[in-house]
């Protein structure tokens, strides 16, 4: 199976509150919004872009994911990955990569062996596409709420 194959998740049915305008000229902040739209999306209904804006900080937080958003920057590197890796620690969100670029293979590498979900975006075309085992999965089964069932947790995610 290539490592990079299309889905386009066409079996949802609308993505709402989709950007308007013209999506494939976003700035990175913009980039972190429309982020915080495919999060919501593919299941993650607690999903907003943060305000921070250092390098390095969450991008996009819900109550169960949190993401960085690398918006046109080329290849994305196992450095990055593992930045991500350590900034969702602390509140155990489970950590979500996107880029309008690509990933390179030690990245790729690196996250699935830590389960990071890494994921490429294409604004114009809408689409998102998973990259790696973790991501594909997350991608089949949706952005699920991640608290064990005996435990209450009132979020909307909750698989069904
Ligand atoms: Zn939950």
């Amino acid at each position: 199976m290539p490592r990079r194959a299309r889905h386009s998740f066409s079996h949802r049915s609308t993505w709402t509150g989709r950007p308007t305008g013209n999506p494939g000229r976003l700035t990175p902040r913009e980039a972190e919004h429309h982020v915080a739209e495919i999060m919501r999306w593919l299941g993650e209904t607690s999903a907003q872009a943060t305000e921070a804006t250092n390098d390095g900080g969450l991008d996009v937080v819900g109550r169960h994911y949190a993401a960085q958003v690398k918006h046109y920057q080329g290849s994305v590197g196992r450095p990055a990955v593992q930045q991500l890796l350590g900034a969702s620690r602390p509140d155990q969100l489970t950590p979500l990569f996107f880029t309008s670029g690509r990933y390179t293979d030690a990245a790729v590498e690196f996250a699935d062996r830590t389960l990071v979900a890494l994921f490429v975006y294409d604004a114009q075309a809408r689409d998102v596409a998973p990259v790696g085992t973790t991501a594909r999965t997350l991608a089949q089964r949706g952005l699920r709420c991640t608290t064990p069932p005996d435990v209450r947790c009132p979020c909307a995610n909750r698989p069904r």
